[in-house]
């Protein structure tokens, strides 16, 4: 039998610094497993990568001014060594703007095209003649076909929730420059998933999924249709095929071959051991909102393709990680700041925390409190107490050697078997995915071993001759839990494991230990031991504290503007006027040309407030607020005397409110 095991887990999208919340879903349950299989003597590949292309990257690229390449090397890089910091035990991180895995996915389009699976479709798109490009859904914006709330998303309408082609869109126009958009005619690949029903309902019918996963799949090949594979754009992996410029593979396409181009990338000599022998496991880490691809839309692609590449077999779905009751979210400030966590704590308190609360069946939650009280009670309360204790115990009591194990009675006997029987528990959570259930089983063991040692009282065996003997049965027991202990904690808490492996007088790392050797060897009696330290530092309320607050203080903050002084207000000189005319400024979808009056006399002011304001009059007669002392600019072509101050929302431009305050009067 094949003992190849080959792992994923899903690729990071490299436009944003990855968070705790991702950790948990599709990441750290990845490397506990590989590390679990390869302590189980499997061959295992472990292959992630950063998925580089798509139309969030180039539209979150141009909006901070950066080329699309550069964007994706920045994040690329904070992701790649977010990932070392977390010690995790990739064999091959790659990316999929490397060259390679160009390669390896027009080989699929053209394997797929050969085979029947693609057809051409001219479809009417929306394009830009100002600048000269069709644009992609994300960066078109236009009022909603249903409610007619202007400002609508170019898939569906935040508003009222619609969901629709940009194409129905009433006067669509760019995100970012804001020029009106045209149907165009352009030609696009469509992959015929429709195709593929029967075969993936015969496939997927004995996967060992959890249900949820199974029910999800299976609502997607109920309604699979063929769906556009290509966009028009120059970021991406292009067309190969002849006058096919300005096309290229949607990212949902590619991105998942970037599993199989990881590989390539990372081991040229072995990959095809893997990925094309049938007896080679899959298993890929996902989060829950990434199910349809995992399960249909890549299987799909893969079976009409030439090559006898694996299909998934094992696909653990996690849920989300929230962040004290809310979802992450970087832009609303709350989330963790992760330099400062990594000046504090370790790698091993936040892998074990996230472990024992891994989303496994439900989301959950990342608590501050909760963090600090799992690290002090179960880390260095169980975990680090039992070793601690224990060792230093064996310096005082045993000459600081392992002590030689004699007759046990039945409290001791029923130890051991305990101790063996949550180790083989440990063993059936991994292999199961049960992560949380796996750090359990840690504190269960550590637990074990604090109360078999309080029971058998050692230090009171150690004053008495005849019962010497008894302590040392006892204590090389303890010794054996703790071997146990560094042995189930390894997947989770790699470095912690390392050092107590290494207190227990190995040399050498317990990666490149087996577990059955670990458990059926005992330890060998008279194996000198170094002097003992301590595993865990106390997390104290000082530092967590200001993690708290800080957390809720970005809750209520407004601006990240640097703060201004008194006097800089007092230089503004700021009015009440009145609008007594508007109209458009020609070739601009927001600019407006206003008339205001002030007390001094009439204004020019060219002011963008008018997008999607579909009735002007509305404007006239309205006050407003001028910044009355700015000096005059020209803004396309046309001389501006002033500004006029409105808030700037989702949903469209507010003016301040005023109804008794007279023409010229000071705003402040
Ligand atoms: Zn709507």
């Amino acid at each position: 039998m094949s003992n190849k095991i080959l792992i994923t887990s899903a690729l990071p999208y490299a436009n944003g610094p990855l968070h705790f919340g991702h950790i948990a879903g599709a990441y750290l349950p990845g490397d506990c497993y590989a590390r679990f299989q390869r302590l189980q003597g499997a061959d295992v590949l472990y292959v992630c990568g950063s998925d580089e292309y798509g139309v969030a990257i180039t539209l979150s690229a141009d909006l901070v001014g950066r080329a699309p390449k550069e964007h994706v090397d920045l994040f690329h890089a904070i992701n790649k060594q977010l990932f070392e910091k977390l010690g995790f035990s990739f064999d091959h991180y790659s990316r999929t703007t490397w060259e390679g895995h160009v390669k390896t996915t027009q080989q699929f389009f053209l394997d797929l095209l050969e085979n029947g699976f693609i057809e051409e479709r001219v479809t009417d798109q929306l394009y830009s003649e100002k600048e000269n490009r069709f644009l992609a859904d994300r960066y078109v914006i236009g009022r909603c076909p249903k409610c007619h709330y202007e400002g609508a998303r170019g898939d569906e309408c935040q508003k009222c929730g619609a969901s629709y082609e940009a194409t129905d869109l009433v006067h669509p126009h760019s995100k970012l420059t804001g020029s009106p958009l045209v149907r165009r005619p352009t030609k696009h690949w469509f992959l015929r998933f429709d195709l593929f029903k029967e075969k993936l309902n015969s496939w997927i019918k004995d996967k060992p999924w959890k249900a949820n996963v199974l029910n999800f799949a299976q609502s997607y090949i109920d309604d699979l249709r063929p769906r556009a594979i290509t966009r028009d754009s120059d970021w991406g992996v292009k067309v190969p095929l002849p006058g096919t410029e300005g096309k290229v593979f949607y990212v949902w396409f590619d991105a998942p071959i970037g599993y199989i181009s990881a590989s390539q990338e990372g081991f040229p000599d072995r990959w095809k051991e893997f990925w094309l022998d049938p007896e080679t496991k899959l298993v890929q880490f996902i989060g829950k909102d990434n199910i349809p691809f995992h399960a249909v839309f890549f299987p799909a692609m893969l079976m009409g393709q030439n090559q006898p590449y694996k299909l998934v077999d094992e696909l653990p779905a996690n849920e989300f990680l929230n962040l004290e009751g809310k979802q992450f979210s970087k832009s609303d400030g709350w989330t963790i700041d992760l330099e400062r966590f990594f000046q504090k704590f370790t790698t091993d308190q936040i892998r074990y925390y996230i472990a024992a609360n891994a989303p496994e069946n439900h989301d959950a939650e990342f608590s501050w409190k909760d963090f600090q009280s799992r690290c002090n009670a179960e880390l260095l309360g169980k975990y680090g107490n039992l070793i601690n204790r224990t060792l230093v115990f064996v310096q005082n009591h045993s000459s600081g050697i392992i002590p030689q194990r004699g007759e046990l009675d039945s409290v001791s006997s029923a130890f051991l078997e305990q101790i063996l029987r949550i180790t083989e528990e440990a063993r059936h959570a991994y292999s199961h995915f049960c992560l949380r259930k796996a750090a359990q089983c840690v504190m269960e063991l550590a637990q074990a071993g604090n109360v078999y040692f309080d029971t058998k009282k050692p230090w009171l065996l150690a004053k008495n001759i005849e019962t010497i003997c008894e302590m040392q049965t006892c204590i090389e027991l303890v010794m054996e839990s703790i071997k146990l202990l560094a042995l189930i904690s390894s997947p989770i808490i790699p470095h912690t494991a390392n050092q107590a492996w290494k207190l227990l007088g190995f040399t050498g790392t317990i990666e490149h230990a087996r577990w059955d050797q670990i458990v059926s060897h005992n330890l060998p009696s008279g194996q000198k031991l170094p002097q003992p330290h301590v595993l865990f530092q106390r997390i104290e309320d000082e530092m967590i504290g200001p993690e708290i607050e800080q957390l809720h203080a970005k809750k209520t903050e407004v601006s990240e503007a640097p703060q201004i002084t008194i006097d800089d207000v007092r230089k503004l000189d700021l009015r009440v006027g009145q609008i007594l005319s508007v109209e458009r400024v020609p070739k601009s979808k927001k600019m407006l040309k206003l008339s205001i009056a002030l007390s001094s006399g009439t204004r020019t002011i060219l002011s963008g407030i008018g997008e999607g304001m579909t009735d002007l009059t509305l404007l006239i007669g309205k006050k407003v607020i001028v910044v009355a002392n700015l000096k005059p600019a020209t803004l396309m072509g046309l001389e501006s005397e002033g500004m006029i101050l409105s808030a700037d929302t989702e949903s469209g431009i507010e003016l301040p409110l005023l109804l008794e305050a007279p023409i010229g009067s000071c705003v402040r």
